[in-house]
Formats: structure tokens, sequence, C-alpha cells
């Protein structure tokens, strides 16, 4: 299900006024992403030019333990648009992105991924739409090449299965790949909540939403950083995040089962059974009972868990350092500010 387009940049009578010609940050987490990382900015250096905006391009190293970072630190020396963010270790790509938002200073913010799966050709269509007066413009999947057939039919079923339990509008077959505009960018950036996943606070943030369709290619190199496991934990986060559609539904089998029970009292009641129920049928029974219940226990200790990491407020990530070519040099030299006596 897509979510209504609320809005369509050319309202008539609706005056936008977009900066010209603007400062954009691309934002890029990365993790262990060696085998890429060159010719990722090699390729958004190639647009650059066709942006019409000035650029920063903030890569977010999430405790990466191959030679990402030296790659980073190297491309920043040689580029001044590079800010390079440092993490103490790997906090996930969640974690990696909210940093560069927090740090972005554009008038518009780029989240894309290292691997070059969503094509940097496709900014230039978003910031189109962020011209025509467009908040988010987000990248929609029309194709996913290189995927397993398991991972685009559980990916597709994820998606529409999330976007029934959220709450407010979520679009589907829509990863992180999306620019917003400033106002989007601080208004998820004040949130007092550390965990987030943001694929689902964007959207709840409200403001104009519009797709651009493109083709998602296959990485260019290096290997996915989602196993089965991360894959389900990043799936739990989404919903129980924001929305509180599982316990609903864990009503609605507490009601199920309530149904049942007393159907089978009745029945006993209007016409005693003659034969006994066999034992596989009783230990099948309250195994299927005994699993849901569990279940359910389950589901309520995964809304507790978030609420105690956010009742302990531990910041979502550690910065080690960061680095930009064009950085100022410290006021005071190294060794007066390391003097003590
Ligand atoms: N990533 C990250 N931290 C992590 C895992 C991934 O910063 O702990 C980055 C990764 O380097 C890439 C993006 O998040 O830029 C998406 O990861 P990946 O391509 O592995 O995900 P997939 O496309 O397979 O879902
Ligand atoms: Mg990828």
């Amino acid at each position: 299900m897509n979510p209504p387009e609320r809005h369509d940049p050319a309202a008539p009578g609706q005056s936008i006024e977009r900066p010209c010609p603007g400062f954009l940050s691309i934002v890029i987490p990365c993790y262990n992403e060696e085998a890429v990382i060159e010719e990722t900015h090699a390729r958004i250096s190639r647009i650059a030019p066709r942006l019409g905006m000035e650029l920063e391009v903030l890569y977010v190293d999430d405790g990466s333990q191959d030679s990402t970072l030296k790659k980073l630190k190297q491309l920043a020396v040689e580029d001044s648009r590079i800010v390079v963010i440092e993490f103490s270790r790997n906090f996930g790509q969640q974690a990696a992105m909210s940093a560069g938002l927090e740090m972005a200073q554009g008038d518009a913010v780029v989240l894309i991924d290292a691997d070059l799966q969503d094509p940097p050709e496709v900014i230039i269509e978003m910031i189109a739409k962020w011209r025509a007066g467009v908040d988010v413009a987000y990248g929609r999947r029309k194709s996913r090449d290189g995927e397993s057939t398991f991972k685009l039919v559980t990916a597709s079923l994820f998606y529409r299965f999330f976007a029934m339990l959220m709450p407010y509008p979520v679009p589907v077959d829509t990863g992180d790949f999306k620019l917003c505009d400033r106002v989007v960018v601080d208004t998820v950036c004040a949130l007092p909540e550390k965990r987030r996943y943001l694929r689902s606070l964007v959207p709840w943030a409200g403001f104009h939403h519009a797709p651009v369709d493109y083709d998602r290619d296959a990485r260019t190199a290096g290997e996915t950083k989602y196993s089965a496991f991360r894959l389900l934990s990043l799936a739990a986060d989404a919903v129980l995040l924001s929305s509180d559609k599982p316990v609903r539904i864990i009503w609605f089998l507490a009601a199920l089962f309530a149904f049942v029970g007393a159907s089978g009292i009745l029945a006993g009641l209007v016409s005693p059974p003659k034969e006994t129920v066999s034992l596989p049928t009783i230990l099948a029974l309250l195994g299927f009972i005994s699993a849901a219940q569990t279940a359910a226990i389950a589901i309520v200790g995964e809304y507790v868990v978030r609420s105690y990491r956010e009742a302990q407020a531990r910041p979502s990530f550690i910065m080690r350092g960061r680095t930009a070519s064009n950085d100022q040099a410290p006021a005071t030299p190294v060794d007066e500010a390391c003097n003590t006596d």
C-alpha cells in the first residue's frame, strides 16, 4: 500500500523558497567498505558539477576494521569537501546516519549507502523535486539487481507488513536513500530518543514527501553487512520503535483464545463428547497455546528492553575523531595545550 501523496510540489499559489545555489550535504555511513569507497567518492565527484549546489560529503566510519578509515582520511586530504567522522566502535548504520544528519550543515541533506547500490546520479532528480517544493524526496526502488529471490520476496513482504503496522503513512519499497530539507533534518535531530530508525522517523515528522523512482543496482564491491539475524533485529526496531499495534495483536489473540475456549465449554455442555481426546492432540494444543503466550510475553519484553535503553539515555554513538582538510588549525599549539605546569 502506497501512502497517499499528500502534496504536490507545484500546488498553485504555494511559494517555496529554496536557497540558490544552496548547500548540499551527502551523508554516507561506512562499515568495512574498503573495496568500494574510493569508487563511491569518484562517482559522487563526477556528478558534483551537475548538482548545482555547494557540496560537503560526510563519511561516517562506523568502526570499520579494514582500511576504510585510512582511505577516507586520504580522500579528505585530496578533497576539501570531505568530512570524515570516526566512531569509537561499530554502532550500526542507523547511528552512523544519525551522526551524519546531526553534523551536516546543508540546506538539504542526502542519505546514501556507500556501496553504490543507490546510484548517486538520482540525487540530481531529488534536488529538482526539492527545488520544486518537496521536503523529502525519497528513492523508491523499481527493481533491485543482485538480490536473491528470497531477499526480494521477504523484503517486499516486510515493507508492506511494516507499512500496515505504522500508525502513519510510510512508503513501501523505500530504503534510506533520500533527500531531506533542513527543516526535516532539524525536526528529526531534535527528537530526544536515542535509538532511531530513520525509515519510520522521517515519515513520522510529516512535511511534504515525494518519490523518485529508480533501479537499484547490485553492490559494486564488498558484501552486505546484514546477516539474517541482524536483519531480524532491524525489523524488530522498525516496528517496535514506532508502533503499538503488536500489543493490539496480542489483545486480538487473547480474545480469539477466549472465544475458542468458551465455544468448547458450551459445545461440551450442549452435547457432551463420547470419545476422549488423544494425548498427542492435547499436547499439540498445549504447545500451540504456550508458544503464543510466550511470544506475547517476548513482545512485551522487547518493548521493555527498548524503554530501559531509552531510560539509560546512553548516546547512540561515540565519536573518536573528525577529519576535514579545511578544518581550522587549533588556536593553541599542541605542546602548549599539553603543558600542565
Ligand atoms: N553500514 C554501517 N554500519 C553497519 C552496517 C552497515 O554503517 O553496522 C553501512 C554500510 O557500510 C553501507 C550501508 O550501511 O554503506 C548499508 O549496508 P549494506 O550495503 O551492507 O546493507 P544492504 O544494502 O545489504 O541492506
Ligand atoms: Mg547495500
